[in-house]
């Protein structure tokens, strides 16, 4: 239980006053500045560098046999290069890239919605993939680039998905299919990119989405994730009879996932199996 100096207790939805006049522990209050301040003074000294950096951390760690360790920046009097090799930037970026990025899927329709309640399993999509996260500093201008023009992708974004995909293990079987979302922003980018990946894949292509006649232009400013979900089961409408097998579904941005739980409905429904999706960027 919190004691404010003895002024006040703590009781069931707030504060009770015991009756006990408030005194301002000056005492107290002034040797935790003090401390703050001398762990302070700690850290600038380490960033000025006036004493061996390992000798100053182990002193701060109160370990008696602290000593120069000859081996850093002070005890050298030299930086470490400001340059690192490339080979080292390609390493670390390749391990950046190598890290899964995961999609998981929605489980609820928006209230207020055409659809109501749970959505049913059958017609969820797998946890899907993207690319690149947020302000990922393993693709940095990249997806930004590629996302900036409605081009064909580089082969630097390609290389990246091909290796996303060689990583993915297909828990409900390899896609045998290929498929993407219609986009107005973006009308070039996905259908080149899902023939692409399908002719790497050796997977059939199929244009299974369209817009919905009628439906809004484009919003990505939805006011509510609700919102994005109502408008986004507005937005699209599936072929008739689809292949059964397993879908890549490739889509440019992820924000609410809206976008992939329902196109991922809209195609089990018009008979496709399970629905992966693969999103460029996970935008956080
Ligand atoms: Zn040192």
């Amino acid at each position: 239980m919190l004691d404010v100096d003895g002024a006040v207790d703590r009781a069931e939805g707030g504060w009770i006053a015991t009756g006990d006049e408030w005194v301002y522990d000056r005492e107290r209050y002034e040797a935790i500045a003090a401390a703050r301040r001398a762990e302070q003074a700690v850290m600038r000294d380490y960033m000025a560098a006036k004493r061996c950096l390992m000798r100053a951390l182990r002193e701060s760690l109160d370990d008696p046999e602290a000593a120069d360790c000859g081996r850093c920046s002070v005890c050298t009097g030299t930086l470490p290069a400001a340059d690192p090799r490339p080979a080292t930037v390609s390493a670390a970026t390749d391990f950046l890239r190598s890290q899964t990025i995961g999609i998981e899927p929605r489980k609820r329709w928006p209230s207020g919605a055409s659809r109501r309640g749970a959505i049913p399993t059958e017609l969820r999509p797998e946890v899907g993939r993207a690319l690149a996260l947020g302000e990922d500093p393993a693709w940095g201008d990249a997806i930004t680039t590629a996302l900036a023009a409605d081009e064909p992708v580089s082969q630097e974004i390609l290389d990246g998905i091909v290796k996303v995909l060689s990583r993915w293990g297909w828990p409900q079987g390899r896609p045998t299919w290929v498929t993407w979302v219609p986009s107005r922003r973006r009308p070039r980018l996905l259908p080149d990119l899902a023939e692409r990946v399908a002719q790497l894949g050796r997977m059939q292509l199929v244009e299974a989405l369209q817009p919905h006649a009628g439906s809004a232009p484009w919003q990505s400013d939805a006011p509510s994730q609700g919102a994005a979900g109502i408008a986004a089961l507005r937005r699209w409408t599936a072929t008739t009879a689809l292949p059964a097998g397993p879908v890549l579904l490739l889509d440019d941005e992820c924000r609410s996932r809206w976008t992939t739980a329902v196109c991922a409905a809209l195609l089990r429904e018009s008979g496709a199996g399970p629905v992966y999706p693969l999103v460029l960027h996970k935008i956080l």
